[in-house]
């Protein structure tokens, strides 16, 4: 069974064709710059090298179907036809309180979409895109919706009502939804799998640490709580996203410093976390760099950030009275053992042993912890493209 993964943005698309019968990638790309001028495709074949095709794309639609072209094609491709994709699985960021699970995409589904665009303005209306995209040029394809949202809607009602009047939740939808669903349940099974227990029998913590940022603690396989909330800026400080503020001061923004909402959303979205404090940048290899030359803001934004991963764990070891395992995933939690380093050093009061020379590793799935602790540390790379294809598998034999 070959399946297709689309994760579509305003004005990119990436993609992977995979072979289920040994989960192995026969191709990957992405379509940059869709509506705008010199669009392109990279597309990497395989085994092969990764080729630049220059064309323009007006539209969603016709980036799928150079992205068909590509696969298909005589020099770069790696299918004979379109005949040989058996199913495609779309990456959807907001499925509301409707999906707690992925689902085989038909009319309803998509009425449920465009309801959601009010919760997810910037994310859901180019997911719409790419599956109407889709349904046109291969309206014979079975197609699923993933979504970053549904893994964490098993979260009790008390972890994700805020302290808001009740009726902004009946009425608007206002809730804690949380996100990165995909890659916590993805390595939280994967977790299971490395410590040779059940999923049922665990308590983990999932730390998703990339450019966005997000923990959740799972509790027998289920999501009971995370730190994004009624959209991916609450939280821990990220590259460029505030995280968790006092919500009093947009409110100060606005009437001291006459700032508009859009000027307060950019602000909080693309000028604050650790780009922010550091003055520095948003990745967080040059400011560990600058951290490590003197730079004391760069510090400082390093220092935040790892004090505010270790309460939320902190915090989640309390919503589920204890906690088996600490799993770190993404490009800084997979990447990054100075950080791994800083957050363990503080969590040994909750049996948190990590060994530093087992932690000197970067990208390589494995168990850090000291032989003896009670709390296990692993590090699990993050593949979010995969689960969605082991989802819409899944999706497709239940249609066989
Ligand atoms: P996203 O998918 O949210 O864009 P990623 O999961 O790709 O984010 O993570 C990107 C972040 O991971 C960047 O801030 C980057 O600096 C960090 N990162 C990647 N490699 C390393 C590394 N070797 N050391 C420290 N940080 C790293």
């Amino acid at each position: 069974m070959k399946i297709l993964v689309i994760n579509c943005g305003s004005s990119s698309l990436k993609y992977q064709l995979f072979d289920m019968e040994d989960e192995n990638v026969l191709a990957a790309g992405i379509a940059e710059r869709i509506g705008i001028e010199r669009s392109l495709l990279k597309h990497t074949p395989g085994r092969g090298e990764r080729v630049t095709l220059e064309k323009d794309m007006a539209n969603h639609k016709e980036a799928i179907a150079m992205v068909l072209e590509a696969l298909t094609s005589e020099e770069h491709g790696v299918i004979n036809s379109f005949d040989e994709i058996d199913a495609i699985g779309h990456r959807v960021v907001h499925g509301g309180e409707e999906f707690s699970g992925s689902v085989l995409i038909d009319q309803p589904v998509m009425d449920a979409l465009k309801r959601f665009i009010a919760l997810a303005p910037l994310h859901n209306p180019p997911n719409i895109m790419g599956i109407e995209a889709c349904q046109d040029i291969l309206p014979s394809v079975t197609q699923a919706g993933v979504f970053d949202t549904a893994f964490h809607q098993t979260m009790p009602a008390r972890a994700y009502t805020y302290g808001l009047p009740y009726d902004l939740y009946k009425k608007h939808s206002i809730r804690r939804y949380g996100f990165h669903g995909t890659s916590h349940k993805f390595v939280a099974k994967r977790a299971s799998q490395m410590l040779g227990k059940p999923l049922e029998e665990l308590k983990l913590v999932t730390c998703h640490l990339g450019n966005g940022a997000s923990i959740a603690a799972v509790d027998a396989g289920c999501s009971v709580d995370t730190s994004m909330g009624f959209t991916p800026l609450e939280g821990l400080i990220m590259g460029t996203r505030s995280g968790d503020i006092d919500p009093a001061i947009p409110v100060f923004l606005m009437d001291k410093l006459n700032m508009s909402s859009s000027e307060i959303n950019d602000l909080l979205n693309k000028q604050s976390g650790v780009a922010g404090i550091s003055g520095v940048s948003s990745d967080f290899r040059d400011v560990e760099d600058a951290a490590a030359r003197g730079d004391k803001r760069a510090q400082l934004a390093l220092d935040a950030f790892y004090y505010r991963v270790i309460k939320y764990i902190g915090a989640y070891s309390a919503a589920m009275n204890g906690i088996d395992a600490l799993i770190f995933t993404a490009g800084l939690g997979e990447n990054s053992p100075e950080m791994r380093e800083a957050v363990c050093d503080s969590l040994t009061y909750l049996g948190v042993q990590l060994d530093k020379d087992k932690n000197k590793v970067r990208g390589k799935e494995g168990d850090l912890a000291m032989a003896d602790s009670p709390v296990r540390v692993l590090l699990v790379p993050t593949n979010e493209e995969l689960m969605i294809a082991r989802e819409t598998k899944e999706i497709a034999l239940g249609l066989s």
